[in-house]
């Protein structure tokens, strides 16, 4: 039997709704894809809910779903994924949370990236926060530009509600702060790095070349570790690379044990290596049965209310990534290829849309019966809806019976 090729290719955050700038269009039918279009074209589209009822919207749950794996069974926290992505040991005890570099002026939360801080800055930071709270069996672990993680080891359980910051801009923190069960001590760390935040040195610079400071940490996404039983003993496909700016995916991508890729200068913005890392998700299929390239950038474009630079960031996706990756698929005997965010963000509120997501796939006995460009709404119209997102993923790896 011939291998087939998978190639999935995630562009984060890129569906959305029709905006009154755009005349009606959304920035998916605004963006100039023709590759995206011609997947779409050859093959079908469809709808896919990858947020099930009664989870909040983002790329852990959602990405979890398109995956293959049920969220209401194996989702315990965003924290943990990224405990994974840097191979952080966790016994089944330990909590997780996401510890975010935030910006908040006058008790306002304007910033869920703290203007997208380095990772450099980010490391001083926390080094000085963890040295002045000096608290018995909490860890700061630095991760990704504001992305970062603080691993409790103690004995104390904790019942705590949390918000993630991206769904609170324009919002009063204060409101949103942990509460319940052991938040007394959460509550701590985020007060103290305010006040050692406030006058540290990065922030004046940043403040003065006109980039948003990192005013606090913000605490959310807290789990314990998951237990997800390997891609390979679920579907059967027996090697899978993973290629993303974002711990979180790459923490997916331990837990099914697969390779992580990293692309030279590839990062979580629009200034990313997109011709990079099409070019090196094409490579990988020589190596790999089924490789996953995802680009965040539309989806922090989205945050930052920003349809220009969501646009480009589509298009380049489109030209750079799209485009590349299926010519080297059509070199294969057996192939297919699957195209779609993990969830809407939508432009108007700036947050994680709750919309079926939009989906395009095309290969090897896939065929639609309405031919039309990509887009939310020929998706819509299309013939496929899948309700429970995670079966997507049978779907696309069983083959010619969609
Ligand atoms: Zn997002």
């Amino acid at each position: 039997m011939r291998t087939m090729k998978y190639a999935i290719i995630i562009p984060d955050g890129a569906a959305d709704e029709p905006l009154k700038e755009l005349g009606g269009k959304t920035p998916l039918e605004a963006a100039h894809t023709p590759n995206m279009d011609r997947v779409a074209m050859e093959g079908r589209q469809g709808l896919a809910s990858t947020v099930p009822p009664g989870f909040e919207s983002g790329s852990d749950v959602a990405t979890m779903s398109l995956l293959g794996y049920d969220p209401a069974k194996y989702h315990t926290g965003r924290a943990p994924l990224e405990a994974a992505a840097q191979r952080i040991p966790l016994s089944a005890t330990d909590w997780v949370f996401r510890c975010n570099l935030v910006t908040v002026v006058d008790g306002i939360m304007k910033d869920h990236s703290a203007g997208g801080i380095t990772n450099a800055e980010a490391r001083v930071l926390l080094k000085v926060l963890a040295e002045d709270l000096n608290l018995a069996d909490f860890e700061f672990y630095p991760g990704v530009s504001y992305r970062n993680l603080l691993v409790y080891r103690g004995r104390h359980e904790f019942d705590v509600q949390t918000k993630p910051p991206h769904e609170i801009p324009e919002e009063v923190a204060a409101k949103w702060v942990p509460k319940g069960t052991g938040a007394a001590v959460l509550n701590q760390i985020i007060d103290r790095s305010r006040e050692l935040f406030a006058r540290h040195e990065i922030n004046e610079v940043r403040r003065e070349n006109k980039m948003n400071p990192a005013t606090q940490v913000w605490l959310w996404g807290q789990g314990h570790a998951p237990a997800m039983p390997k891609f390979v003993e679920k579907f059967g496909v027996k090697s899978g690379c993973m290629i993303t700016g974002v711990d979180l995916l790459r923490g997916l991508a331990v837990l099914l044990g697969w390779d992580v890729h990293e692309v030279e200068g590839m990062t979580s913005f629009h200034d990313t290596n997109y011709a990079g890392q099409g070019k090196d998700t094409a490579a990988m299929l020589d190596q790999y049965d089924l490789v996953l390239s995802h680009i965040e950038a539309p989806d922090e474009a989205s945050h930052q209310a920003d349809w220009k630079t969501k646009i480009a960031a589509i298009e380049h996706i489109d030209k750079y990534v799209v485009g590349p990756v299926y010519e080297k698929l059509k070199t294969f005997p057996e192939w297919r290829m699957l195209v779609l965010p993990d969830h809407p963000t939508n432009i108007a509120t700036r947050k994680h849309g709750y919309a079926p997501t939009c989906f395009a796939m095309a290969g090897t006995r896939v065929k639609g019966l309405r031919p039309a460009p990509y887009s939310e709404r020929n998706s819509a119209a299309g013939d496929l809806k899948i309700e429970h997102g995670h079966e997507l993923m049978e779907y696309f790896l069983r083959g010619g019976n969609l």
